[in-house]
């Protein structure tokens, strides 16, 4: 697809082309599986689990069924809910000690007695699959593209599948933490966009966005980006996960921190919630199991 910029002059767009994560996802997947049976060695994935973490429970039986059909072997290491942070890093250690193991992950949240920076910097730099070590974050400084941190990966692929050039573009990134909107603003500079980076103190945050040929709404405030915030025709990424009671109804659904109804008539490009940033996420700490792999034997 040709590259595109927008301007605030430009009409405003009938209704935003909806970017299909789960459609992306698979071609990643497939990409992934073609290459894993291309692989002399197997790949295996060790994933680390301390119950009490429903969310997580979910998302490991997912896993393993992905990994199956990929090709991946998948080992999960389930600790009770009352383990010691040193229970912890020695299932790591031995995770790293493993030749047969060639990626690492811990799923989130850790019960609030384990340091989860303390977990995450134990993990093997080379097997860290989601990109959490400190050295892997920092890599991203340097333009170290292997083990990205798999949710900003994800965001840097769903622009790309836009075909919108970053180059001279300003982006806006709605959020600063440490595991998204930092490594994201970061890999964005390496695509040499105009990058603003905005917090919960930001004062004036419609004034950025407004200006922006890309928004990343990454604050984990349901609805936080409307069509107002929007500039016509802008390509805005929603990363929010979030889980809301409508009291009406007593029912719970999961929105993001776009406000879908009023951003889709504004907005060039959308990614929905669910089914754009989260599939490809997961497609992402998939792509990264088979690059650690790959890179264990060369
Ligand atoms: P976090 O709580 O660690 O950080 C939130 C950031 O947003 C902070 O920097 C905070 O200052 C900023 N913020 C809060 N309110 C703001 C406002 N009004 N304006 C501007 N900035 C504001 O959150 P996180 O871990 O980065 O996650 C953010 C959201 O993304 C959550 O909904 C989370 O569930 C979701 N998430 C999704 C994926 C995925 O794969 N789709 C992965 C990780 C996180």
């Amino acid at each position: 697809m040709q590259a595109q910029r927008y301007t605030a002059d430009m009409p405003t767009a009938h209704e935003a082309t909806i970017i299909d994560g789960r459609a992306i996802a698979a071609t990643l997947r497939d990409t992934v599986a073609d290459r894993v049976q291309a692989m002399q060695r197997a790949a295996r994935l060790d994933a680390i689990i301390v119950c009490g973490n429903p969310a997580g429970e979910v998302y490991a039986a997912n896993q393993a069924r992905t990994c199956e059909s990929l090709g991946i072997e998948y080992t999960l290491h389930t600790l009770p809910a009352e383990t010691t942070e040193s229970a912890v890093l020695d299932c790591i250690v031995k995770c790293n000690n493993d030749e047969a193991c060639t990626g690492v992950m811990v799923h989130l949240p850790l019960p609030e007695h384990i340091d989860t920076q303390a977990v995450q910097r134990a993990i093997d730099v080379a097997k860290d699959v989601e990109g959490v070590n400190p050295a892997n974050i920092g890599g991203v400084i340097y333009g170290h593209r292997t083990l990205v941190p798999c949710t900003a990966a994800a965001i840097m692929h769903l622009i790309e599948s836009t075909g919108v050039s970053l180059q001279g573009a300003e982006v806006v990134v709605v959020g600063a933490s440490d595991i998204v909107g930092k490594p994201v603003a970061v890999l964005l500079m390496q695509a040499e966009a105009t990058v603003t980076s905005t917090n919960v103190h930001t004062t004036d945050l419609f004034s950025h966005t407004r200006n922006a040929d890309v928004v990343i709404a990454a604050a984990g405030v349901p609805g936080l980006v409307t069509g107002e915030h929007v500039k016509p025709g802008a390509v805005v990424i929603d990363v929010g996960i979030n889980r809301v009671r409508d009291e009406a109804t007593g029912t719970t659904s999961t929105v993001g921190d776009v406000d879908f109804e009023s951003v889709l008539p504004v907005a060039g490009f959308l990614t929905p919630v669910p089914g754009g940033v989260g599939p490809v996420t997961v497609a992402m700490l998939l792509r990264n199991t088979l690059e650690a792999c790959l890179r264990s034997h060369s």
